[in-house]
């Protein structure tokens, strides 16, 4: 087959793009469902009961997300993370996850907000995951409630991350997003909770995805207010990347009690390291999770293409990526239709 808009690629072995950067990590959708309302993600004004999701027939199926994962991973892929939405609510999601696993030098891991993995958890381990991510806003329930705006207690979070640990999908990473006037009295709590459990607590600067949460710069704690929030009452000291493009910069308690991230995406943007691509629910790639556009790759699947012409089409795409949205970020950047974080994959 011969698609036009992508045209053939010298060659497919592991391109750089426009600012020499290579594909090493995917990140895919399985779902655009969510049974949450986080404010700053889905909220639930633009997700109430009309929202229109995508039907079951237009989602990528196991078989065709495997397919491109393995054509991916021809492209120097190492990593992939399943998403969503929230990928619990995908139907037999452990399938995709053998299915995965099955793929020689994979990294694969997971990223929930933790509401369906107590009873998943070891199904999730056995079907090959080798890590995961859950998401956490606060330890209040009063805050983490009116966060996820789906009247989801604290104490069932806790629980799943406690069977993630027992299952072995460790270490356990918890994803905490910080908005200004809404979570941030819990960052020293949850720092102080998860300090010497294993666990490594992330926080994230709140970030300008999509266009329906109402983004503002004020908005924002910045990486350097958590640190030093947290550094106030249990010293801190920089530790090491563990990796180039590490999304996280790591701290370490200086007692030796662990460490802890924070993901600067906004105030010290990271995107010439930036190595991800994103393959959203319905099969589109996307090369930056702020782009406003993606390319159709589920035509190609659907469409009779073989894998190498849809490597070459990857190739071709990846070359001619020059994303670097988080170091242009404008008030006028702000406000353009960016595509949803629970569409693209968070
Ligand atoms: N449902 C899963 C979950 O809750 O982790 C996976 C999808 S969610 C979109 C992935 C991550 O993106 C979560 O940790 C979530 O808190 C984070 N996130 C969503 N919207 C965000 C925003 N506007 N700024 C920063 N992080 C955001």
């Amino acid at each position: 087959m011969n698609n036009p808009a992508f045209p053939a690629a010298a060659t497919h072995a592991q391109a750089t793009d426009r600012l020499g950067r290579p594909l090493r990590d995917l990140r895919i959708s399985v779902t655009d469902r969510c049974n949450f309302r986080c404010v700053y993600c889905m909220p639930r004004e633009a997700f109430g009961k009309d929202h229109q999701f995508l039907e079951h027939k237009e989602l990528l199926s196991f078989e065709e997300i495997t397919r491109l994962a393995r054509i991916f991973t021809r492209h120097g892929v190492e990593k992939i993370r399943l998403t969503g939405g929230e990928p619990l609510v995908r139907r037999n999601i452990e399938q995709l996850i053998e299915m995965l696993a099955a793929i020689p030098g994979l990294d694969l891991t997971l990223t929930t907000n933790g509401s369906l993995l107590t009873k998943k958890a070891r199904t999730l381990k056995a079907a090959g995951l080798q890590r995961i991510s859950v998401s956490l806003d606060s330890l209040d329930d009063a805050v983490f409630k009116q966060m996820n705006d789906a009247d989801f207690p604290v104490a069932k979070v806790l629980e799943s991350i406690d069977a993630a640990a027992a299952a072995g999908l460790n270490p356990v990473k918890i994803n905490m997003v910080v908005k200004r006037g809404l979570n941030d009295a819990s960052i020293v709590p949850m720092a102080r909770h998860f300090q010497g459990s294993g666990h490594i607590l992330r926080f994230i600067e709140y970030m300008d995805v999509g266009h329906t949460n109402g983004w503002r710069m004020d908005d924002v704690v910045t990486a350097k207010q958590i640190i030093e929030m947290i550094d106030a009452q249990a010293p801190l000291e920089q530790a090491d990347p563990n990796y180039r493009g590490e999304v996280a910069q790591r701290w370490r308690y200086r007692d030796g009690s662990g460490e802890i991230g924070v993901i600067a995406s906004v105030t010290q943007a990271f995107c010439r390291d930036c190595t991800r691509a994103r393959l959203s629910t319905e099969g589109r790639l996307f090369t930056c999770l702020f782009a406003t556009a993606g390319y159709d790759l589920k035509s190609l699947l659907r469409g009779g293409a073989s894998d190498e012409e849809i490597s070459t089409a990857i190739d071709a795409i990846w070359r001619k990526r020059g994303d670097r949205y988080s170091e242009i970020r404008t008030a006028q950047t702000t406000k353009l239709e960016k595509i949803e974080m629970s569409y693209i994959g968070g």
